[in-house]
């Protein structure tokens, strides 16, 4: 067999040069398994990037993809439909909070990301508060790699190349260590912190700014939960001052924290929701914004007769194969119960398993909630920051998948997850951890 050529593929996030000299590649994957080349399994405690909410290898959505792309397998979008389209919309607002009831389709979590600050804007402008043209992120954001999604997201490397092109601040992030370590569920501590948005709003004027955007918890930014009431309160201030609040759940979606939404189980409702990851069980590319019925109505009315209501699209908008692997999704998640699995006993399991790895030396935080979680490290100085991504490289040799964040190990195993294997993730981090000086 001929060598594997790796010059020309740029491989996204990735020190391409060191991926080279040791490729890791994947073959198969199934269930919570990843198959490397050469046939060794691999646990995949992160449900790929956070968003293989099934498990992998569900043959019911690959099949739905065939089964799509040989009926209908492109559709164009202007002034054009295609039923599917409508259907899945429909299907898709039988999960969101209250109110959430319109769907606009992309292709990323980014382009969701993108798609919704637009909204905003566009919605300020049609009811006639034009200036409010920045908004509000949050440091340790993510918010995908597009021009507002950096501008608006929270972590440096992000946009330290490319400037913040679209005007923002940031609110100070939740994650305090100090405080709250060990917490169990949502941190006790740091409701406060919510108090940030009114400095921000003094500071820039509310006629400045259009929208407030959070995560209801950071993922990317690695696993950082909001303080009890934090969420309550960021709702609060955002009504006082007439601002949207948007919450991106491309990770805290479709099941993640014990509800199909965030803003279901923290029992918030913002004004906007992005969606993309677990919304195809991450098969296809899909994303999706679900927008408030004023929002909406709001712009549709503006428009002048004859216009384009909102002059706004991709090319693969609804595509009709995505919508497909996303009804065959829902119909597991739906079936199977998925979308607050992570709400029940399993969730006791795994939070009880993850703070099992307390040893008082190595390990100085364990945050979890439904079924994500991350173990913070206390890392030796020159490694300090760095320390998650070496420690999560020794765990995949040990095994496992997760994430390496800072100096932390993240996780957030498929929904699928049963106890045993639960153990034997925490069975493989406790011999790499035991390793560690
Ligand atoms: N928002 C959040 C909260 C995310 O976690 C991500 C991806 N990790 C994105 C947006 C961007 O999604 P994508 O990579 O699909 O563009």
């Amino acid at each position: 067999m001929s060598e594997l050529q790796t010059n020309a593929f740029w491989m996204p996030f990735t020190p391409n040069r060191a991926f080279k000299s040791a490729p890791r590649i994947v073959e198969r994957a199934e269930g919570i398994y990843l198959t490397e080349k050469g046939g060794r399994q691999i646990i995949d405690a992160t449900a790929g990037l956070w968003c293989s909410n099934a498990g992998h290898g569900r043959t019911e959505i690959a099949d739905a993809i065939y089964k799509q792309a040989k009926t209908l397998d492109y559709s164009s979008i202007f002034n054009f439909g295609h039923e599917l389209g409508f259907e899945y919309a429909e299907r898709l607002i039988q999960h969101t909070p209250d109110g959430l009831n319109h769907v606009f389709f992309g292709n990323s979590g980014s382009e969701a990301v993108e798609t919704a600050l637009k909204i905003a804007l566009q919605y300020q402008r049609a009811r006639g508060k034009g200036t409010r043209t920045m908004f509000i992120g949050r440091e340790k954001g993510y918010h995908g790699v597009n021009f507002g999604g950096i501008s608006v997201g929270g972590i440096a490397p992000n946009y330290q190349s490319f400037g913040q092109p679209v005007k923002a601040n940031h609110l100070r992030h939740t994650l305090d260590i100090k405080r709250n370590a060990f917490s169990r569920g949502l941190p006790q501590h740091g409701v406060e912190l919510a108090e940030d948005l009114e400095r921000l709003v003094n500071f820039h004027g509310a006629d400045q700014i259009a929208a407030v955007i959070v995560e209801p918890f950071a993922g990317a930014g690695g696993v950082v939960l909001p303080p009890k009431g934090y969420l309550q309160r960021l709702r609060a201030i955002c009504d006082k001052h007439d601002l949207l609040l948007i919450f991106d759940e491309v990770i805290s979606g479709w099941g993640r924290t014990g509800s199909a939404f965030g803003a279901i189980e923290f029992g918030v409702t913002p004004d906007m929701i992005t969606s993309a990851k677990g919304i195809t069980n991450a098969t296809v590319p899909l994303s999706a914004v679900f927008v408030q019925e004023e929002i909406h109505n709001t712009i549709m009315d503006a428009a002048a007769e004859g216009m384009v209501e909102f002059f706004h699209g991709y090319t693969y908008s609804a595509h009709p194969v995505a919508c497909a692997a996303g009804m065959a999704t829902l119909d597991i998640y739906e079936r199977e119960g998925l979308l607050t699995r992570a709400s029940g006993d399993i969730a006791k399991y795994w939070e009880d398993a993850l703070h099992s790895l307390e040893d008082g030396h190595n390990v100085i935080d364990v945050r979890n909630y439904g079924l994500v979680g991350a173990i913070e490290l206390r890392a030796p100085e020159k490694l300090s920051g760095k320390f998650g991504a070496k420690v999560s490289g020794m765990a995949w040799e040990a095994g496992v998948m997760t994430r390496g964040i800072g100096d932390a190990l993240c996780m957030s195993p498929p929904l699928v997850i049963e106890k045993h294997e639960i153990d034997a993730i925490v069975d493989k981090l406790r011999s790499v951890l035991s390793t560690l000086s």
